[in-house]
């Protein structure tokens, strides 16, 4: 069966390894000149670490997995990680529930409701029915008013700026579900992990292990149409390489990029199948983006790994110090390496601003925060863009259908991030979705030959 997977990002490569191993004939198609998407490398000058930050949550069970068949498990380390919430002006502690005991800036009473409240809702909330109530009004019925305004409000517009109230509770409840399982019974303390060598580690052993198994790995080769062939059985992929444009057929198509850049290249006979797509899940229409500057700094900054930002007047969605998670002598050559991420619609004009205006603005917001910050701590900045990062649920009428498994299309059909369901955006939830795809649809994905192929698709 000849396979081609478009995206190289972790959810691509994942499913090429699945489908390699399941004796397709793969080939994996991504438009940079390497591998990883959101999850790729950058060379800070004296080190190499993600472009983004990312760390490993004890429970990503489906994630582990992948990295012990990568030969990564011994490679995981682990650090119990300390975080902060700015307010008002000044830094608050809030790595466990002492220091949410001693936070000031809400009663004794708004604290027990806003604690026992995310307990209900982590063990009780229906998270389908959270797709039909915003965000905004579950809180402030759960937390009540003040904890809600105080406390929420502008954690929500750090994070979803102009969809602050549109957007469905559902998020807040799987972003609490994870946290809440990434404190350990353990004195209730976080530990986050990282492999040593960051993503960067990952995704070459991943490179290794897909080239070894045979799939062909088409790196900066942008896919520039994709379309159904006159029989309905195949597609065609046009797509770039080495300056060249080339035609090539495929039996099975997968798309594993966010569905508007789908849009743009498939053929009118294969929209109604992106359109499906958006119809049947929630969060499929509309992406935040990011732009993210990164910092490299003699000094540390925080003790956190994460300070979140629960002030309007800052424009940060947060504040994230890398080297409070991973040995910064062993991985960044003693520095400090910080990312001062801002989430943002996908459309938004900031997106176009040059890198110069950018870093003026994250080095004013950065000085609301330590007004002693002097530039000359800073020995690298770089600014990463990304337009189409998070798909975000906003506020239904109806409930959703159930979660269905993805029955595949032949012989198009999308597998992206956005059929994540009640789930925070993290690669034990993309990996956990490919294995899900390929178990639903082994039937049809294990049809050896092309007759019993078509045979089983017919179905
Ligand atoms: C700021 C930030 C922090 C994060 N923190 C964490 C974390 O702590 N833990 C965690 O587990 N996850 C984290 N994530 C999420 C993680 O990065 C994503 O889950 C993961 O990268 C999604 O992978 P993907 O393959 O679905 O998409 P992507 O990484 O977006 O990959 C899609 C790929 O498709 C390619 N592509 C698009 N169009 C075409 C085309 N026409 N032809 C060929 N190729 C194409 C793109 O170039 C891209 O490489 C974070 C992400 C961000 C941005």
């Amino acid at each position: 069966m000849k396979t081609a997977v478009v995206g190289g990002g972790i959810l691509g490569l994942t499913l090429s390894h699945r489908l390699n191993r399941l004796g397709h004939e793969v080939h994996l198609f991504e438009a940079a000149g390497h591998l990883g998407g959101l999850a790729c490398p950058h060379d800070y000058g004296s080190f190499v670490w993600d472009r983004f930050y990312h760390c490993i949550l004890p429970q990503d069970r489906h994630l582990r997995a992948l990295l012990g068949e990568l030969g990564l498990a011994d490679e995981l380390r682990w650090t119990v990680t300390q975080t902060g919430y700015w307010a008002r002006g000044r830094r608050y502690d809030m790595s466990n529930n002492a220091d949410f005991l001693r936070f000031p800036l809400l009663s004794v009473l708004s604290k027990a409701r806003l604690g026992a409240a995310v307990i209900w809702a982590t063990r009780f909330a229906d998270p389908d029915a959270l797709y039909t109530v915003s965000a905004r009004d579950w809180l402030v019925r759960i937390c009540g008013r003040k904890g809600y305004e105080v406390f929420w409000a502008p954690l929500l517009e750090a994070k979803f700026g102009t969809y602050h109230e549109q957007v469905a509770a559902v998020f807040i409840y799987a972003t609490l579900t994870r946290l809440m399982e990434a404190r350990s019974g353990v004195a209730s303390k976080e530990s986050f992990g990282y492999v040593s060598g960051g993503y960067g580690r990952i995704l070459g052993r991943f490179e290794e292990a897909l080239r070894q198994g045979g799939v062909a790995i088409h790196l900066g080769a942008p896919v520039q149409r994709i379309e159904r062939m006159a029989d309905g059985d195949a597609c065609r992929v046009r797509f770039e390489e080495e300056g060249a444009s080339i035609d090539e057929t495929f039996d099975q198509v997968f798309f594993t990029a966010p569905n508007q850049l789908a849009r743009r290249i498939v053929s009118d006979d294969l929209l109604p199948h992106v359109e499906e797509m958006e119809r049947r899940n929630p969060a499929s229409a509309v992406y935040l983006g990011t732009i993210c500057c990164a910092l490299v700094l003699r000094d540390a900054l925080t003790p956190y790994y994460v300070l979140n930002i629960g002030d309007s007047t800052v424009g940060l969605t947060g504040l994230i110090e890398m080297t409070n998670l991973i040995d910064r002598d062993a991985e960044t050559a003693g520095r400090s390496l910080v990312y001062l991420p801002l989430y943002l619609a996908s459309d938004d004009p900031r997106f176009a601003e040059d890198d110069e205006t950018l870093a003026a603005h994250f080095t004013a917001e950065l000085g609301k925060l330590f007004p002693d910050f002097q530039p000359d701590q800073i020995l690298h900045r770089v600014i990463h863009r990304e337009r189409f990062v998070q798909p975000l649920p906003l506020v239904l009428d109806d409930k959703p259908s159930p979660a269905a498994p993805t029955k595949m299309a032949r012989p198009f059909q999308i597998v992206n991030t956005s059929l994540l369901r009640c789930a925070t955006l993290n690669n034990d939830e993309v990996v956990a979705l490919v294995e899900k795809f390929v178990e639903t649809n082994s039937e049809i994905l294990r049809g050896g030959s092309q007759r019993r192929w078509r045979r089983v698709a017919a179905r």
